[in-house]
């Protein structure tokens, strides 16, 4: 099977759990576990923060940043279809009572400030308080360039805001940018890392801040449930991929775009220029894209069925799986 839905369906290589296997391990919840803090001073140094907490996925980092940002009755700022927002089901706001302000999300990805600056409320008794922005990048495959954090620091320093960046891709907005992690972290408070996406991990994300913001993360973390015990057999995962994984998604953005390029001069297929692992293809009427995935999954090609396919390429997926997919795709739309 080739497995176009995410770049989460990856499966760890042999040399991955043969790295796993080898991991020394310790109690985590006691700070015990060598091979945990070896990978969080990793981050802390890659991202020039002060410390760094490793936890289950994205979205329990996501939480614990706002949780650890925000106070019961303070207010976030963030993209209508950011993952803080939409994708975690309400989480801010229902374990800790903080108010999501959503703002449309513009064509390259990021937030205008003029839309930012209209919903940040004064302080008022009427008002919730406004206390974080809250950014991504990679957005739906977009990339977000440095500049534009910068300008958000400026921005967000002014209105005494704080700002979180969920960095779920940052590595493949990196690869593009062509600049190292603390570049752009340079610019915010906060970031959350997913390694179980593109870095190809069975799971993991990590959290980077200053120490007093970490250890009220650790706090949040622990509150959800989120305290593991030997956990170093995902951090060793963790680091296999910073060492193994990184240099490589140069490989599945060009796969991307070769995707792209190879079925963009179909009438029936719109296809937008991917700027990183993600193809977007939306289908004309005339296609029926329930049929259509079926009909790919009978070709041993999976995708999330609709008609607006996105297809997302990743370790597992080869430049011959590019070129026998577009093969295939086009054969059964015509
Ligand atoms: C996937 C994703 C997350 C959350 O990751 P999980 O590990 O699936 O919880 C957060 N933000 C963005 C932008 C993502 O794409």
């Amino acid at each position: 099977m080739i497995d176009f839905r995410s770049d989460t369906v990856t499966k760890p290589s042999k040399e991955m759990l043969d790295a796993m296997l080898n991991a020394e391990l310790g109690d985590d919840v006691y700070g015990d576990d060598p091979t945990v803090n070896a990978l969080e001073n990793r981050l802390a140094v890659l991202t020039g923060f002060e410390a760094a907490m490793i936890v289950n996925s994205g979205t329990q980092s996501n939480l614990c940043a706002l949780l650890a940002h925000c106070e019961r009755g303070d207010e976030y700022i963030v993209g209508q279809g950011y993952h803080t927002y939409l994708y975690e089901a309400g989480g801010a706001a229902v374990l800790g009572s903080i108010v999501p302000q959503p703002i449309q999300v513009q064509a390259g990805g990021e937030l205008a400030f003029e839309d930012i600056e209209a919903v940040i409320k004064e302080d008022d008794a009427h008002f919730a308080k406004s206390k974080l922005l809250s950014l991504e990048n990679t957005h739906c495959g977009k990339v977000i360039p440095l500049e534009y954090f910068k300008q958000a620091r400026e921005f967000s320093n002014k209105h005494n805001l704080l700002v979180h960046l969920d960095g779920a891709r940052i590595f493949n907005a990196l690869t593009e940018l062509e600049i190292p992690l603390d570049a752009i972290c340079q610019y915010v408070d906060s970031i959350s890392i997913c390694f179980s996406k593109g870095l190809g991990t069975p799971m993991g994300s990590v959290l980077c801040g200053s120490k007093a913001f970490i250890a009220k993360a650790r706090r949040v973390r622990k509150m959800v449930g989120g305290g593991t015990r030997q956990a170093g057999l995902i951090a060793k995962a963790m680091d296999f991929a910073l060492d193994n994984h990184i240099s490589r998604l140069k490989d599945d953005h060009s796969n991307a775009r070769l995707l792209a390029s190879l079925l963009k001069s179909h009438p029936e297929l719109t296809v937008t220029e991917p700027e990183s692992n993600m193809v977007y293809v939306a289908l004309s009427d005339n296609i029926d894209g329930q049929k259509l995935a079926k009909d790919l999954y009978q070709q041993s090609i999976k995708v999330s069925a609709g008609q607006s396919l996105r297809l997302v390429t990743h370790i597992n997926v080869s430049k011959d799986d590019i070129e026998y997919t577009a093969k295939t795709l086009l054969s059964l739309i015509d």
